[in-house]
């Protein structure tokens, strides 16, 4: 199988509309398109931000995600030279999604806050050169040891 077909593959087990939300329920999104890409990211920022040892997400075209309920952003600069900024429920904390000024035609939307994650596939796995040595990052179509270029 070509590995366009793969990744097409992983994708499409997730149709929209895509639905999910923060821990104490104060945020809720919907998604009314399918999303171009997943990921699992072991960067050293995704694991200090959310106590794991990596992020899990999908990325979906941003006109066709809502979200309503109070959120608070934080702000960092990524290796790429661009500022990401990270969107989080203002009463729980939980991380519902990312977005990058390189790239702001995409929100990347953690996984975790999916109503049904049991569709959630990830296509790749990035920063594998600074995952957590007690983890092997799971099975995915193709490894990316930094983050690819766009
Ligand atoms: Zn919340
Ligand atoms: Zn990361």
């Amino acid at each position: 199988m070509e590995l366009r077909d793969k990744i097409i593959g992983q994708l499409s087990a997730m149709t929209p509309p895509i639905s999910g939300g923060c821990l104490c329920g104060d945020v809720t999104y919907i998604c009314r398109e399918a999303p171009v890409w997943s990921a699992n990211c072991h960067c050293r920022s995704c694991q200090a931000l959310s106590g794991g040892p990596f992020v899990s997400a999908f990325s979906v075209p941003a006109q066709c995600f809502n979200l309503t309920g109070g959120t608070v952003s934080f702000r960092r600069n990524a290796e790429s030279g661009y500022e990401v900024v990270t969107t989080h429920c203002a009463n729980c904390g939980s991380r519902v999604y990312a977005q990058s000024k390189g790239a702001t035609h995409l929100v990347n939307v953690f996984a975790t806050t999916l109503d049904d994650a049991s569709c959630f596939k990830p296509v790749s796995n990035v920063y594998v050169s600074e995952a957590a040595h007690w983890i092997d990052p799971p099975e995915t179509v193709i490894n990316f040891a930094k983050m690819p270029q766009a």
